[in-house]
């Protein structure tokens, strides 16, 4: 039975590349009908924040992630983990070592001086009882470290990478598992080996994870072995790079899931696009998909090895087919906190279907929820401003004419429909021997202050609903 996980830590938002990571682990468990556990991995208690926590469940349950299991936290297994360093100590696969820092410094100097790559030499492997007392009488600090073998070859059979090798020699020698630890306490415990101890715990049978830790996996490979467990199967992801190829960072500006979903991404576009990064359907022409979908034609085979360029341009296209697809009331809920975080105020549940109206005017326009602020302000602001190319509009001569006629002319076709208000507009044109053409563009700089925006009679319609058609047009002259 396939077992797999998320293991966050919360010492940062949700992150685009946990998240992604996070679509694999769920998409293979869905496959295969298996299980998806969460575990929090917040063993590093300086750095780990609730806040954090929470940011990440939210923004898993915001992207349709559920999992089976948990959250676990590893704040909370201390014990088990004191147990499982015993138990190594014990069975002479671990030891206490006392070296201070300038010491390991010293001992780096000499391997750099003779161009040896830097390494743990083992020397404290083998104290005596006598040597381990007298350092703690020093009051030195130990660390757990656990043995690892030089001539030792580590393989394993990839999920994404296919088959690496890694030789014991190559791991910087007995790796530390503990820290801040002395004669009668094992200290904390630390990420390469909670993780396996929580993996081994938890059945974990696939570990999938980011690229970053295939440096990792030989290490814990070694403990599974030590621990008497069953080594799972591991994959690792392709990373998302940046524009420049490099590793996706803070630095580029928006990582975190909550910050996609404030600029107005919304969750099946944006799993989608994740989906993507570095996966692709059996039918590659096939872009626009569910989880669910997905999760019925998702296999590692087409997993590339390769890193996944982030391309906005991508995400802002399949965002905008989520959101032109969208029904109208669905898009309106989604829409109102744009609104109201813009401060626009209006009776947004008893002027409901004329905001489904405004979300009908606009939904095909959109990329991003965010867009319909600006889209929409001259249906929300009573005062809306005139814009610079629209007062240079108004300037020419003529317009005052046309204003003064379209407005004469309101009174006489109340209640304004799709089909009176373009007669208006013909009328007057009559009128003064204009083109329709002409008058258009002017009506809209008189009624919405911009030159460009949505449909011109739609949105007559929607300001002549809210009374507003005949004071924009007065306020224009
Ligand atoms: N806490 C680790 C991380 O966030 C988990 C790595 C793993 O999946 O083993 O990168």
């Amino acid at each position: 039975t396939v077992r797999v996980r998320i293991a966050p830590s919360p010492t940062g938002s949700l992150h685009i590349g946990t998240a992604r990571t996070a679509v694999f682990n769920w998409l293979f468990a869905r496959h295969h009908g298996g299980t998806f556990v969460l575990r929090i991995e917040d063993t590093d208690l300086e750095r780990s924040k609730p806040e954090f926590t929470e940011n990440i469940m939210a923004g898993l349950q915001w992207l349709g992630l559920n999992w089976d299991e948990g959250p676990f936290f590893q704040s909370q297994r201390l014990e088990l983990y004191g147990q499982k360093i015993q138990e190594l100590l014990d069975k002479g696969l671990a030891y206490r070592a006392y070296d201070t820092p300038e010491e390991l410094d010293a001992m780096r100097e000499a391997q750099k001086a003779n161009s040896e790559a830097p390494r743990y030499d083992n020397r404290h492997r083998d104290l005596t009882a006598e040597q381990q007392a007298d350092y703690e009488a020093e009051g030195r600090t130990a660390v757990i470290r656990f043995k690892i073998e030089g001539d030792r070859e580590i393989t394993w059979n990839d999920l994404v990478r296919d088959t690496i090798t890694w030789k014991g020699q190559d791991l910087g020698g007995d790796m530390v598992i503990a820290r801040a630890a002395s004669a009668t306490s094992i200290g904390q415990p630390l990420y390469n080996f909670v993780v396996v101890v929580d993996d081994i715990d938890m059945a974990i049978s696939h570990v999938i994870r980011g690229e970053d830790h295939i440096g990792n996996t030989p290490k814990q490979i070694l403990l599974y072995e030590a621990l008497g467990a069953t080594v799972p199967e591991f994959g690792h992801t392709p990373l998302i790079l940046n524009e420049q190829g490099a590793k996706l960072s803070k630095r580029d500006g928006v990582t975190s899931i909550s910050d996609f979903q404030k600029m107005g991404y919304v969750a099946p576009g944006l799993v989608n696009y994740m989906t993507l990064l570095g996966w692709s359907p059996p039918d590659s022409t096939q872009e626009i998909f569910t989880l669910e979908e997905a999760a019925k034609n998702f296999s590692f085979d087409r997993v590339n090895k390769a890193g996944a360029k982030f391309d906005w341009d991508k995400l802002n296209w399949l965002n905008s087919q989520y959101l032109h697809a969208m029904p109208a009331a669905e898009l309106t809920d989604l829409l109102i906190p744009y609104w109201q975080g813009a401060g626009y105020e209006f009776d947004w549940a008893g002027e409901r279907p004329w905001l489904e109206q405004v979300t009908a005017l606009i939904g095909a326009s959109l990329t991003r929820l965010d867009d319909a602020i600006a889209m929409t302000r001259y249906l929300f602001i009573a005062a809306a401003p005139i814009n610079e190319e629209g007062a240079k509009k108004l300037q020419q001569v003529g317009c005052a004419d046309v204003i003064k006629g379209i407005a004469a002319a309101i009174p006489n076709h109340s209640p304004l429909t799709e089909t009176n208000a373009p007669e208006i507009i013909k009328q007057v044109a009559k009128d003064l021997e204009r083109k329709e053409g002409q008058l258009k563009p002017i009506l809209r700089v008189a009624l919405t202050g911009e030159t460009k925006g949505p449909d011109l009679i739609q949105s007559w319609l929607l300001l002549h609903q809210r009374g507003w058609d005949g004071e924009r047009l007065q306020a224009a002259l």
